[in-house]
């Protein structure tokens, strides 16, 4: 292949120059989503705990023919996640797409009183996406008055919206990614930095297997008789579709459903 096609290829991608971040993407909807957007041309930045599976994420995404760069950080811990920021700062030159995505689901009866299971969704879905919104925003702020556009995806839920008995911690913490996110956007929207909310319903990945309650087990296993669940590339495709879109379109809040889920 010429070096004239090969540019010529490489231009034709539509995220050809932008730097993303995903938090969560050692595995499921993150790791899928760092694929795509590499796929599209994006400069990936991946962020979560486990370093070994983000290098995997990142030899992979290289021999691709695309650019990653892998930083091991819990982001619970709020000065990590500003030492990722400034570090994608100073060898990326800032981010200018950021996909706001860990988070852990953990159902149980309230009764039952799991406060450290509650803690945990608090402090991740909550807490920790807070502190990747503080260490990143500057990031995107001035990219879009550079570039004219920045976007910020958060991983919100169904459960943001319907009623799952035995959720109530984890639909709180995902009504709160939604809700927040709509007033960022009239926020950060005159900036030109595009909010957005996804909200899937089931995607088969890592996120089940750290279910212990009983009954949330049952009914996740009794939905595979009665539906096909999302994968993660769908997810990863819808994320790819809201950064490709024109500047002025902010696709504000997206609900995705396995066609058979009915709630
Ligand atoms: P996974 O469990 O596969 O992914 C969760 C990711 O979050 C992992 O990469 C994990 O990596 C990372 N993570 C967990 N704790 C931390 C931490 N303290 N610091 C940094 N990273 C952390 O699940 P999904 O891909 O399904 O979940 C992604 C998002 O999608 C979540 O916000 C979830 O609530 C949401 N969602 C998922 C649905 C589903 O059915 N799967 C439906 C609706 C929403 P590591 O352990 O290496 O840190």
């Amino acid at each position: 292949m010429s070096t004239e096609t090969r540019f010529t290829e490489r231009s034709a991608k539509p995220l050809n120059g932008r730097i993303a971040v995903i938090t969560g993407a050692s595995s499921g909807i993150g790791e899928a989503s760092a694929e795509h957007l590499a796929a599209l041309g994006a400069t990936v930045a991946v962020l979560a705990r486990r370093a070994d599976r983000l290098d995997e994420l990142v030899a992979r995404i290289d021999k691709d023919g695309g650019t990653a760069l892998a930083i091991a950080a819990d982001v619970t811990d709020a000065a990590a996640v500003q030492a990722a920021a400034d570090r994608i700062d100073a060898e990326l030159g800032g981010a200018d797409l950021l996909f706001n995505n860990a988070g852990v689901m953990l159902p149980a009866p309230i009764e039952e009183r799991r406060t450290d299971q509650w803690q945990q969704q608090i402090d991740l879905n909550i807490t920790g996406l807070m502190n990747v919104i503080g260490a990143f925003v500057p990031q995107l702020v001035k990219a879009a008055g550079e570039r004219g556009v920045a976007d910020l995806i958060n991983t919100a839920s169904i459960a943001a919206q319907n009623i799952f008995p035995n959720f109530a911690v984890y639909s709180g913490t995902k009504a709160y990614v939604t809700h927040l996110s709509r007033h960022l956007r009239v926020e950060l929207g005159p900036k030109n930095i595009r909010v957005a909310a996804i909200e899937p319903g089931i995607v088969g990945t890592e996120l089940q297997d750290h279910v212990t309650d009983d009954g949330a087990l049952n009914w996740l296993e009794g939905s595979k008789e009665t539906m096909d669940w999302l994968t993660p590339q769908d997810i990863a495709r819808t994320i790819g579709f809201i950064a490709t879109l024109p500047p002025r379109v902010n696709l504000q809040q997206v609900t995705i459903m396995p066609t058979g889920q009915t709630s």
